[in-house]
């Protein structure tokens, strides 16, 4: 029913004066292997854009090229207004910040002195305060006469995010930094990452390959897939509006359906749901995520749909209902994630509806998804 097309779904025209850093047909090989293509890419004074897409998808080696780690091979790059490209310059004369998955802090320099290293233009009095608020920022400031070899991996990815945003760079380049931390250390890191980026103002290409991490943090997501952006924009466009199968399932495992379009329509065990673009007669695939089912259950069977609980699982915050759908002369085994604990008995008859909103129609065969609910 959210059907749009590439152009409707493309974001609102941007002022490329505004623009930090802008990337225009960016290539790049490894030997005779293309590992990204086609990059047309930007990020503005205090935005966070996100690389997102599954792994060999090309986000590394993208990154790589904004951080002068790679050479430029094709296409332009130009951070705040200077071109990168040609002559090549270095990293470390590109006003970038870097953090990467590993912490890779100096092990003979204290928490200050690793987080001062890079300011040694400042009157050391002002490197030392700079230094200590940052650390402040992010929890650090009581393990500043420490040495990293004395800190957990969570303390150490602290440190070095310190490090890289303490010479205040215009962009700050971040490849899986929070990956190899445990999950509640993650969500805190995080989030006191993302508070010190806004606050600084600087702008942020951060790489991942979690859809959640690149909701949480991203103004917008350029979504990869095989060396190429799939599709930019805010988390809502891509979530609520997007352009193809893959950029729905990536965002999470949905229930596949399909049939052919009547009058506009397509015939689902759950209803009818609107095709809008495609023709009368053709095959089209119905992607419906768990989340858009709303689940009622009922004292009688339905006289037209006899639909009914096959298994009920509590996953926490939701629970997981696998159901057996009859409608419209159809069957189909779905998964529904309800709010809360919901779990009724193998065989309750229910009844279902669909929020239209979280319902996606694509022509049979417009790109693998990514996986079923
Ligand atoms: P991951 O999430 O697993 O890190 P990615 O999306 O960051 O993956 P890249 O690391 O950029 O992807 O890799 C893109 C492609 O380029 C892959 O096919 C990879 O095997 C290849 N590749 C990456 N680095 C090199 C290299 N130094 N030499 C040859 N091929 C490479």
């Amino acid at each position: 029913m959210q059907h749009e097309t590439q152009a409707q779904a493309a974001e609102m025209p941007r002022s490329e004066a505004l623009d930090i850093l802008t990337l225009k047909g960016i290539e790049h090989r490894y030997g005779r292997h293309r590992a990204v293509a086609g990059i047309d890419l930007s990020v503005r004074q205090g935005e966070v854009v996100c690389l997102l897409g599954p792994s060999g998808c090309g986000k590394t080696t993208l990154l790589r090229v904004v951080a002068g780690l790679e050479v430029l091979q094709a296409g332009d790059i130009a951070l705040q207004g200077r071109s990168l490209g040609t002559p090549h310059v270095p990293p470390e004369q590109r006003n970038v910040g870097l953090a990467f998955q590993e912490a890779a802090l100096f092990p003979h320099l204290s928490v200050l002195e690793n987080v001062t290293f890079g300011l040694k233009a400042l009157p050391s009095r002002q490197r030392r305060e700079r230094a200590l608020a940052l650390l402040a920022q992010l929890g650090m400031d009581g393990h500043a006469a420490s040495y990293p070899h004395t800190l957990s991996g969570g303390q150490q990815q602290r440190v070095a995010l310190a490090r890289a945003l303490a010479p205040q760079p215009g962009l700050m380049l971040l490849d899986e930094p929070f990956s190899s931390l445990d999950a509640r250390l993650r969500d805190r890191i995080r989030d006191d990452t993302l508070h010190v980026l806004k606050q600084q103002g600087a702008g942020g290409l951060l790489v991942t390959h979690d859809p959640e991490e690149a909701m949480f943090m991203a103004d917008r997501i350029a979504l990869m897939r095989d060396g190429h952006i799939v599709q930019t924009g805010t988390p809502r466009q891509l979530y609520c509006h997007p352009v193809d199968p893959f950029v729905v399932t990536f965002f999470g495992a949905v229930n596949e359906l399909s049939g052919e379009v009547r009058e506009g329509r397509v015939a689902t065990a759950v209803g009818e749901v609107a095709a809008p673009g495609l023709t009368e007669g053709e095959r089209a695939q119905v992607l419906v995520r768990p989340e858009a089912l709303s689940v009622e259950a009922l004292d009688e069977p339905q006289a037209d749909h006899h639909s009914h609980i096959l298994m009920a699982k509590l996953l926490g915050r939701t629970s997981l209902l696998h159901i057996c759908a009859h409608g419209l002369g159809r069957e189909s085994h779905l998964h529904a994630r309800v709010p809360g604990v919901f779990l009724p008995e193998p065989g309750q008859p229910v009844a279902l509806r669909l929020d239209p909103s979280q319902v996606f129609v694509f022509p049979a065969g417009a790109g693998a998804p990514h996986g079923e609910a």
